[in-house]
This record gives C-alpha cells, sequence and structure tokens, in this order.
C-alpha cells in the first residue's frame, strides 16, 4: 500500500466507498493509487495540466499496476472528465482562487457530481463562497497540521435544499459571546470556528501576528492608498480578534 501524507489521508476519509472519482492536479497521483489500493474508489481519472507532474503520475500509476483503474489524463481542470464520468472531485494543494475558477470553468463536467473534497492552501473564503453561490452545502470542514504547516479540507455536497441550509449555516450568530458576521463565518469557516481546535486557533493566531506585522510596515507610509488600505486590515484585523477571542 503506498504511504501518502496525513493531509490526503483526511481527503480520502471522505470520500465514500465504491466513488467514481476525478482528481484534479494531481501531480504524483498518489491520492488516485492510495484511493484504489485501500479500494475507497473503483475508478480514477487524474487530471494534470503540467507536463512533468504528468509524466510522474504516469509512472507512479504503472508502477503500481493500476492503468486499468486510474487514467492519468492531460488536460487543464475539469476539462479531463466528461459529465457523469465521476460522482466525487478531489482537488487539492492549490490556491483557493485557482480552486475557485477550476470549478467556475468546469461547471458543465460537474454534472453527475456529488460530492467536492477540496483543500486550498490559501484563500479558503473564495471557495466557500463559490459553493454557496453555485448551489453547494458545506457539509463538514477539517483542519490538519504536518510538518509545521495547517491544511483546511472543504467537504461540500450537492443537496436538494443547499440554499436553505447554507443560508442557516452562515447566518450571523454568537458563540460563547463571540459575535460572527457572515463574512466572518465565511473567511474563519463555520464549523471550524464552532470547533475551535488547538491547530485552528494557532493557525489564526499567526495570521493576525502576519496581518499587524503588514499594518506596523504601511504605518510608515502616508499615501492616500497606504491608509486605506491599512484601515482595511485594521478592521479585518478587529473583526477577527473579536472573532477568535476566548
Ligand atoms: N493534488 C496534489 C496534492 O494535493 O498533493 C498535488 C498538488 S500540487 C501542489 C498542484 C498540482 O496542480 C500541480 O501538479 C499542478 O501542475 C497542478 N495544476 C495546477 N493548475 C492546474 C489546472 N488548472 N488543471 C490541472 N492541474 C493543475
Amino acid at each position: 500500500m503506498i504511504k501518502i501524507s496525513k493531509r490526503l489521508t483526511t481527503i480520502a476519509e471522505h470520500i465514500e466507498s465504491g466513488s467514481r472519482v476525478a482528481d484534479i492536479g494531481s501531480d504524483h497521483a498518489l491520492l488516485p493509487v492510495y484511493l484504489v489500493q485501500s479500494g475507497i474508489a473503483v475508478k480514477v481519472v487524474a487530471g494534470e495540466v503540467n507536463a512533468g507532474p504528468l509524466r510522474a503520475a504516469k509512472r507512479q500509476v504503472e508502477s503500481a499496476g493500476l492503468a486499468s483503474c486510474i487514467d492519468v489524463r492531460s488536460g487543464n481542470g475539469l476539462q479531463v472528465i466528461a459529465p457523469y464520468e465521476a460522482d466525487t472531485v478531489t482537488i487539492a494543494g492549490m490556491g483557493g482562487s485557482l480552486i475557485r475558477d477550476i470549478l467556475e470553468a468546469g461547471r458543465e463536467q460537474l454534472s453527475g457530481v456529488k460530492r467536492l473534497v477540496l483543500q486550498p492552501n490559501v484563500g479558503e473564503d473564495s471557495v466557500r463562497y463559490w459553493l454557496a453561490d453555485n448551489g453547494w452545502f458545506l457539509s463538514a470542514e477539517r483542519i490538519v497540521e504536518e510538518d509545521g504547516l495547517t491544511y483546511e479540507i472543504l467537504i461540500a455536497d450537492r443537496v436538494d435544499n443547499a440554499e436553505e441550509k447554507n443560508r442557516v449555516l452562515y447566518e450571523q450568530r454568537t458563540i460563547a459571546g463571540r459575535s460572527l458576521s457572515t463574512a466572518v463565518l465565511f473567511r474563519l469557516g463555520p464549523y471550524l470556528i464552532q470547533e475551535s481546535s488547538d491547530i485552528y486557533l494557532a493557525k489564526w493566531r499567526s495570521e493576525l501576528a502576519k496581518r499587524k506585522s503588514i499594518v506596523k510596515q504601511i504605518a510608515q507610509a502616508s499615501s492616500p492608498e497606504a491608509q486605506a488600505r491599512m484601515q482595511k486590515l485594521q478592521q479585518e484585523i478587529n473583526e477577527l480578534e473579536e472573532a477568535l477571542s476566548c
């Protein structure tokens, strides 16, 4: 059995047994090989846009002897699959805005897909907004730490009443005396903030420190643009501090 990271294992844990998976941006096809070897997926399309990773994926699949179950395809985003070919799509290890663009460009190919398992490295909120705007219900969130880095994993399902369920999920609320606006819930994750695990709090403490350091640097500049940026950042810091105060 191939060895995969904690991050990829967590993604695999959210894929139903017997799934037909499309792994977009598969790189070395580690996830597809694991999914087939562990009996989670019956068929996987591993999509790659770049030549080097595409070669690595093909080599990996051949050396695992799984070419009959894993189809490595060259192409941009979801263009590598046909509508109704996959029931689950995974996109991991890219920025949130790239994941959002791949989903947006591949709306037709998402026909027949019931679950999305997404792991943006940054910009998780842009993925949450896209999901909510496009009829996907965010059903779970996970956070894992590995080698000093923190990863958020977003699981979204196609459900009949997604709009109503998302409305409730992102509705402004107060948790343990902390007031959380809809914008803050999109930024911080509606399940993750509720859980407020140690890994999660450490991540956001570090993010807050980064923003404060930028504000300190900008404070030296007097241009109207710099002042506006500083005000926006300071407002964001205040909101995050309010939301994360324990
Ligand atoms: N998904 C793997 C993981 O999480 O370990 C690999 C992540 S790797 C950092 C990102 C991969 O996505 C790269 O191999 C890159 O070539 C590929 N990629 C980037 N943009 C893509 C796109 N539009 N379509 C398909 N693959 C893409």
